[in-house]
């Protein structure tokens, strides 16, 4: 079976290293592709390009590559309904439908389905006016947790200490800000806890956990600075114990599926569910429609069994049929190496020497890079993400700066800290 990856970030990299194994795709003699991938994908799948725009341009070259399955990494196709554009065309894909995909796209449809579906979640005021929200802000007290209703590249959400800063930032968000995106805002209680990622696979009515990770979003250590798309992550989160998967399961994830099954649109794909830990159980934060980057990278990392049928099983809505897929019990942490000066405007160009980072158990995935010449160099704001295992946390810890080490990167920088709670806890 030929398969195409859409992307070209860490997250893709994982997904097609993780293909490339496949035991089901080199059965058949199949070919991978991706588009657009960057170097580090080149490696394991022929790259092409395609604008992911152009729905009928994908379908075309799906039907002339007898391409039997898209996987989609990020989630603006998705919410832009590519899935549903494929299917209407008879190709299989993992991810959901643009219906589905709100998911991630409106937080209004999120807290309303919580609603409907008695999910424990933050209480919440939908806004549609900066005069309605100023008043609802009156019902809460601080800090306010403020989020503009739309995709926002996870800069949507302010969390403000006093009521001046929250009526600057309502005021932001309804001037256009983040464009359409913050024309309806969502205003929160704010939940305290520690904050833990958790992963299902679904094919709309099968539900199968495939995972937990925990990642670092502040771009400081000791999580201090603005935020990031993520700068490191550890896979299992052992904070999640069984029974808190358990109810993760029963009061968050199971619902949210049966839910958008009888609401007429069902989910396909990999439900990411951002969860906080609060006195009062497991509550939901939010939720994504794709796996998070780098929380995927983990992920790969420990993953036994074959990628390849199990995305195909979510298209093909035949996970009934499937075992739960097996993890190894070794914890796998990233550490995400930046171009200098992000999140703000990062140093393009620098060269990358990797050297021989990926040694005993250390893989490199490609974030932000490209080829200069014979040159690798950094093309974004994350630009490595650098991996490996080990028995522990702190022995995954120790692998994977020990990779980092090999890194020859000098426009970068990294955290030195990736893992700390969890080291901490493992004393
Ligand atoms: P991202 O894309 O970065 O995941 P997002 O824009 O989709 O973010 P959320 O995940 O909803 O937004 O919120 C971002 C962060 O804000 C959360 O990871 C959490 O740390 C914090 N946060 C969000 N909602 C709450 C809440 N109700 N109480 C406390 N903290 C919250």
């Amino acid at each position: 079976m030929n398969i195409l990856v859409l992307g070209g970030g860490g997250r893709e990299h994982a997904l097609c290293w993780k293909l490339a194994q496949s035991a089901a795709i080199a059965k058949e003699g199949g070919k991978l592709f991706a588009a657009p991938g960057n170097p580090g994908i080149a490696e394991c799948a022929e790259l092409v390009t395609l604008d992911e725009k152009d729905h009928g341009a994908v379908a075309a070259f799906c039907s002339e590559n007898k391409i039997g399955l898209v996987v989609i990494g990020p989630e603006a196709p998705l919410v832009d309904g590519l899935a549903d554009s494929l299917r209407a065309a008879d190709i299989a894909v993992f991810g959901p439908s643009k219906a589905a995909a709100q998911l991630e796209g409106s937080k209004n449809f999120t807290k309303a389905l919580c609603d409907r579906a008695n999910i424990p979640t933050a209480g919440y005021v939908h806004c549609t006016s900066l005069e309605q929200a100023k008043q609802a802000l009156s019902t809460f007290s601080p800090p306010f947790v403020l989020k503009a209703d739309g995709l926002a590249a996870g800069k949507g959400v302010v969390i403000a200490e006093s009521e001046e800063h929250a009526h600057e930032a309502l005021e932001d968000m309804f001037g256009g800000a983040f464009g359409s995106a913050g024309a309806e805002v969502v205003i929160e209680e704010f939940m305290e806890g520690e904050e833990a990622s958790f992963f299902a696979l679904t094919d709309g009515e099968t539900v199968i956990p495939f995972g937990t990770a925990q990642d670092h979003k502040r771009v400081g250590e000791g999580d201090t600075g603005p935020n990031t798309g993520g700068m490191g992550a550890y896979s299992p989160a052992r904070v999640l114990t069984e029974e808190l998967v358990a109810e993760t399961l029963e009061r968050i994830v199971f619902p949210t599926v049966r839910q958008m099954r009888k609401d007429g649109t069902p989910y396909v794909g990999v439900l990411y569910a951002g969860l906080m830990l609060t006195g009062e159980g497991v509550k939901l934060v939010e939720y994504n429609c794709r796996f998070g980057d780098p929380e995927c990278q983990v992920l790969m990392m420990r993953l036994e069994s074959d990628l390849a049928e199990y995305t195909l099983a979510c298209a093909s809505g035949t996970l009934a049929a499937l075992p739960e897929p097996t993890f190894a019990e070794d914890t796998a942490m990233t550490v995400v190496m930046a171009a200098k000066g992000y999140p703000g405007t990062p140093e393009k160009g620098g060269a990358i020497v990797l050297d021989d980072a990926e040694g005993e158990g250390a893989k490199v995935f490609h974030a932000g890079t490209k080829m200069d010449g014979e040159t690798l160099v950094a093309n974004g704001g994350r630009v490595l993400n650098v991996t490996a295992t080990g028995a522990d946390t702190r022995a995954a810890q120790a692998a994977a700066y020990a990779a980092v080490e090999k890194v020859d990167f000098p426009s970068g920088f990294y955290r030195s800290d990736i893992g700390w709670r969890e080291i901490a806890r493992e004393g």
